[in-house]
This record gives structure tokens, C-alpha cells and sequence, in this order.
């Protein structure tokens, strides 16, 4: 397997984009939006410059991953040379469903197609083309070259060749591969958005304000980031699409997306990517700021 195809060069994208081209795989890096794979590939440059700063790796692997990246606004011509193509595009059924029409359409017939949604069936995007078996989940977390972890989904038809193959690609990356079923959130954010969830009810019910809550979670569960600066961090676009899957697919009301979620969802606050979630976000200021609508 040489050439791999990232489909969406948003934060996991880019990410995703970074640790193939570091592991020395050709990689086709694919956006609609120009402006976005510019952004991308000036994100993939600072971070590979703080690993030189971290001594985790020289200017001249830096150089040769960078040599190995090549971008596209096409999506038919960017697959059509790939082994794999891992689809990390907006978190929305109805652009998954179509992105993988349009890629079984045109990637070679060998070619695995995987998907980083955090959320949705994997059996349904498989569905979707005429090669549901070489169809998987390759889950990677944000940010993609520090985390350690890729949750490996296999949809109701994936074939095991197609498996085992993405749990020795994800050992060469330098990752913990995990296989686990599809069921709606599948085990990490089955697991995570609930708590986020309820720590955002919690701020909504006034029982505590933003810097309380994380501060509990930080000091008291010895958690890294607390969950209201984690949904900044992962986008509260994202963290709303995957509630609704949770909520959609087991018909439960725990699941239910708390009410302040959706209004700064619909306002345009979506944590760090719009710079403003629960803390405003400024390139300047590296201390956590709690946004102006949460101070009394
Ligand atoms: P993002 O909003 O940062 O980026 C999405 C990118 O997809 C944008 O650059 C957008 O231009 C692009 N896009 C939209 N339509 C496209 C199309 N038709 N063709 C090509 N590109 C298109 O989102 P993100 O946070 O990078 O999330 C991407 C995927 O990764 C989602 O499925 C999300 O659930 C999943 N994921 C996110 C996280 C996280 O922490 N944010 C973690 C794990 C998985």
C-alpha cells in the first residue's frame, strides 16, 4: 500500500494527511474549498516544526513528508491512483453518503475506502457503493499526530482482510489500533458525549459556571482538559451531529443534545475552529479566556 487519498482537510484531515506522509506514504490531500487545503498544509508545517522543536524529528524528514503530499479540489482524479482513500469530511450523513457514491465510482476496485466519522453506521455509508466489504471505520483522534489511539469499526459487511489490514496500517503509523462493532458512537464517543453533554446541561441549569465545571472534571477525575474545553476542541458542530446519532439511533432520551448545545451551534460558536465556544479562542492569548456569554 503506497498511495493514500484524505478525503476533507479540515483539523482531522490535516492530521490524518500529516502521520501518512510522515510514515512515508504518498498522499493526495482532497477539499472542495482551495482555501482550506492552504490552510492545511501551513498547519501540517507548524506542527511538523514543533516535533523538530520536541527533537522528535529532523528538517529532512520534514522536508521528504512534505514532498509527500500533493493536493486536490477534484475528488474523482485525487482516488483515482489510490490503495486507500480515508474519508475525514464534515460529520453529515447526507455528504458521507454522497462523498462514498462518488469515490466507489471512481478509486481503482482494489482500493479500501474508510471513513474517520465519529458517529455514523458505518454498515449505512458502506451501503452506500457497490463494495460494502471493503468498507471499515479508521477512527483517528483529534489532534491526530500526538493521539496514540485509532478505533477500527467494522461495518455489518467488511471482510476481514480489509480489517486486518488497517489494524497492520495502523501499527505502521505508530498507533494502538482498537476493533470494535457498529452500534451508534461506537465505544469513544458512545462513552464521551454523554458526559459532555451533561457537563454542558450542567452550565445550562446554572449549577456551575464554565471554569467550575472544567476545573472539577481537570482536578477531581485527573482529566487532561476539562469537557467543556474538549467540545471546544473537537467542535460543537461535531459534538451536536454525534448526539443526534446517539439519540437517533437508540431512540433514548438520555441522548437528547441539551438545548444550549443546538442555540450556539445555530449562533455559529462552535469552539475553536469559529474562535468562540465556551472560551474565546485568540492566536495570541494561550491562557483559557471564558467567553463573554458565560460571565454574570
Ligand atoms: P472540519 O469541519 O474541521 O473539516 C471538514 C472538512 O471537510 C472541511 O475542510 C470541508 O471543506 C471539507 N468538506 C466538506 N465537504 C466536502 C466534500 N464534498 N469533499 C471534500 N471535502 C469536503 O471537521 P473535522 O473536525 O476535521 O471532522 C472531520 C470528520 O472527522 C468528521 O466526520 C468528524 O466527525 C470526524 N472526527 C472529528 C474529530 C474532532 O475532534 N473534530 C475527532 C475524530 C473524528
Amino acid at each position: 500500500m503506497t498511495n493514500i487519498s484524505v478525503i476533507g482537510a479540515g483539523q482531522m484531515g490535516n492530521g490524518i494527511a500529516h502521520v501518512f506522509a510522515q510514515a512515508n506514504f504518498k498522499v493526495t490531500l482532497i477539499d472542495v474549498n482551495a482555501e482550506q487545503l492552504a490552510k492545511a498544509i501551513t498547519t501540517i508545517n507548524k506542527n511538523f516544526d514543533r516535533q523538530i522543536a520536541k527533537g522528535t524529528l529532523t528538517e529532512a524528514d520534514k522536508t521528504n513528508a512534505l514532498n509527500n503530499i500533493t493536493t486536490n479540489t477534484d475528488l474523482a482524479s485525487g482516488v483515482s491512483n489510490a490503495n486507500l482513500v480515508v474519508e475525514a469530511a464534515t460529520e453529515n450523513i447526507d455528504l458521507k453518503l454522497k462523498i462514498f457514491k462518488a469515490i466507489d465510482e471512481a478509486a481503482p476496485t482494489a482500493c479500501i475506502l474508510a471513513t474517520n466519522t465519529s458517529s455514523i453506521s458505518i454498515t449505512k455509508i458502506a451501503a452506500a457503493t457497490n463494495r460494502p466489504q471493503d468498507v471499515i471505520g479508521m477512527h483517528f483522534m483529534n489532534p491526530v499526530p500526538v493521539m496514540k489511539l485509532v478505533e477500527i469499526i467494522n461495518g455489518y459487511a467488511t471482510k476481514k482482510e480489509v480489517t486486518n489490514t488497517i489494524v497492520e496500517l495502523s501499527k505502521k503509523l505508530g498507533k494502538t489500533p482498537c476493533v470494535v462493532n457498529d452500534y451508534p458512537g461506537f465505544v469513544a464517543n458512545r462513552i464521551l458525549m454523554p458526559m459532555i453533554n451533561e457537563a454542558i446541561t450542567t452550565l445550562f441549569e446554572g449549577v456551575a459556571g464554565v471554569a467550575e465545571i472544567d476545573t472539577v472534571m481537570k482536578l477531581g477525575m485527573a482529566h487532561p482538559m476539562g469537557p467543556l474545553q474538549l467540545a471546544d476542541f473537537i467542535g460543537l458542530d461535531t459534538c451536536l451531529s454525534i448526539l443526534k446519532v446517539l439519540h437517533d439511533g437508540f431512540g433514548n432520551p438520555k441522548y437528547a443534545p441539551c438545548p444550549l448545545l443546538v442555540n450556539m451551534v445555530t449562533a455559529g460558536k462552535l469552539g475553536v475552529k469559529s474562535s468562540e465556544g465556551f472560551y474565546a479562542y485568540t492566536a495570541s492569548n494561550k491562557d483559557l479566556i471564558v467567553s463573554d456569554a458565560f460571565i454574570k
